[in-house]
């Protein structure tokens, strides 16, 4: 997941038929370098990403919070589908403890909540014990997030979490640490629009 984070790249999940992110009524950004995605999605669905520069767009959803390229249950563009969508892994959200939150859609709650984690041994449940007080910690101390973290949803919070949880291994940072973890984070996102469901 770190490495996907950071890199904006695509994460293998393994779905199956699932498409709880599709039917969640969720607004999909899609950037400006998103050529591909851009080119097959219709401009009418497109919209100006509130908060973003020019050119950062989102699509929306019909009135059943489906994304309007679900077509016959399934990516009408795959292939060509938006890197909001090619990096979102809802296991974030089992992760950091988020996944039963009332704000997380229905639909993706439903299904991340029957994830379970395997653990290899006693660091890894540390390093994962870690991560939920780092999502708790952000969660309860919005003061310790940068400007440029925005206003995360409960999954970017989630992955913000992730990569500042070394620090909440052994010891419980304080606001200005961890402000300081979640900069030098951000800034080595190499796409910090990654993440932003
Ligand atoms: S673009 Fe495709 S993968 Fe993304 S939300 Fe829409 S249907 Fe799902």
């Amino acid at each position: 997941m770190r490495a996907a984070i950071r890199s904006g790249g695509a994460m293998d999940v393994p779905c199956g038929t699932c498409t709880a992110c599709c039917t969640g009524s969720q607004f999909v950004h899609v950037g400006p370098d998103e050529t591909d995605a851009l080119a097959d999605i219709p401009a009418e669905l497109l919209f100006p990403a509130p908060g973003l520069p020019d050119g950062h767009v989102v699509l929306g959803y019909d009135d059943r919070g489906h994304c309007p390229m679900l077509v016959d249950g399934r990516c009408s563009i795959y292939d060509h589908r938006p890197r909001t969508c090619r990096t979102y892994d809802c296991r974030v959200l089992v992760a950091a403890g988020f996944a039963d939150d009332e704000d997380v859609p229905v639909e993706i709650s439903r299904r991340a909540t029957r994830w379970r984690f395997d653990h290899r041994g006693e660091s890894a449940r540390m390093e994962q014990a870690a991560v939920e007080r780092a999502a708790t910690f952000l969660a309860d101390h919005p003061e310790a997030l940068p400007p440029e973290a925005g206003r995360p949803s409960l999954t970017r919070l989630a992955a913000l979490a992730i990569e500042v949880a070394d620090l909440f291994v052994d010891a419980q940072p304080d606001v200005v640490g961890v402000r300081a973890a979640l900069s030098a984070a951000l800034a080595q996102m190499r796409d910090s629009s990654a993440w932003r469901r």
